[in-house]
């Protein structure tokens, strides 16, 4: 039995990368050292005892706070259920969800299942099955000093890679020369706050290099 520590769960859209569309459940974890500028899920960051609160209070939540709970890869699987999600398509993102041992909770999710898939900064050892399908976001020279490990960018699926301007697509193709990735491994560049510069930037890199776009669709149509 593995404990996970929750800063919320629910229902939605996949708005990111390949799985984009996808009816999904968000399983958030709470933690996160990397310490990026950006960070539009600041609540996940610390892990206060003081935060601490009950599964009930923490299914319940309408605002971005930093309150968590303490469970174990059962008690995720019985929220499902009780919650009645329809979703199949399980997204365990952060904070940094690999400061966690993945595999209990997605061996369990597979075994009812469920498809799983990480959303991690690959700054941490992923410790996930085979099967579930991994997207590294890397986050190149945040504040917290974490490098980014080239076992991650070697298991990612794809790498779903936040830009602005034109350093932080150098910054990918500087990382792709050291930590090669899969064949096969998608690329998707993703515009940062919807600024119309950074999405311009974006689609013309694509282009010339036929990498994909990411547009973060929840946010265009108001959706968690
Ligand atoms: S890795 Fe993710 S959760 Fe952590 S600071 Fe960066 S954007 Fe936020």
């Amino acid at each position: 039995m593995s404990k996970y520590k929750i800063n919320e769960i629910f229902e939605t859209i996949q708005g990111e990368g390949q799985y984009t569309g996808t009816a999904s459940i968000f399983v958030r974890l709470q933690g996160c050292p990397v310490g990026c500028s950006w960070c539009d899920t600041k609540q996940t960051w610390d892990q206060l005892e003081s935060d601490k609160q009950p599964l009930s209070t923490i299914i319940v939540k309408t605002s971005d706070d930093p309150t968590w709970c303490d469970v174990d890869d059962s008690t995720i699987l019985n929220t499902f259920v009780e919650q009645a999600y329809r979703a199949k398509h399980v997204v365990i993102t952060g904070g940094e969800p690999c400061m966690f041992d993945l595999n209990p909770l997605c061996e369990l999710l597979h075994s009812k299942g469920y498809s799983t898939q990480i959303e991690t900064s690959g700054t941490f050892e992923i410790q996930a099955p085979e099967q579930t399908w991994v997207t590294v976001s890397p986050k190149i020279n945040m504040k917290g000093g974490y490098k980014i490990l080239a076992s991650c960018m070697q298991r990612a699926n794809e790498i779903k890679h936040p830009i602005a301007r034109q350093v932080h697509v150098d910054e990918l193709e500087q990382l792709l020369i050291e930590a090669p990735i899969k064949e096969n491994t998608l690329i998707y560049l993703q515009p940062i706050s919807q600024k119309i510069s950074s999405t311009e930037l974006a689609i013309e890199t694509c282009k010339e290099k036929n990498w994909r776009l990411s547009v973060q669709v929840h946010k265009y149509i108001g959706i968690s």
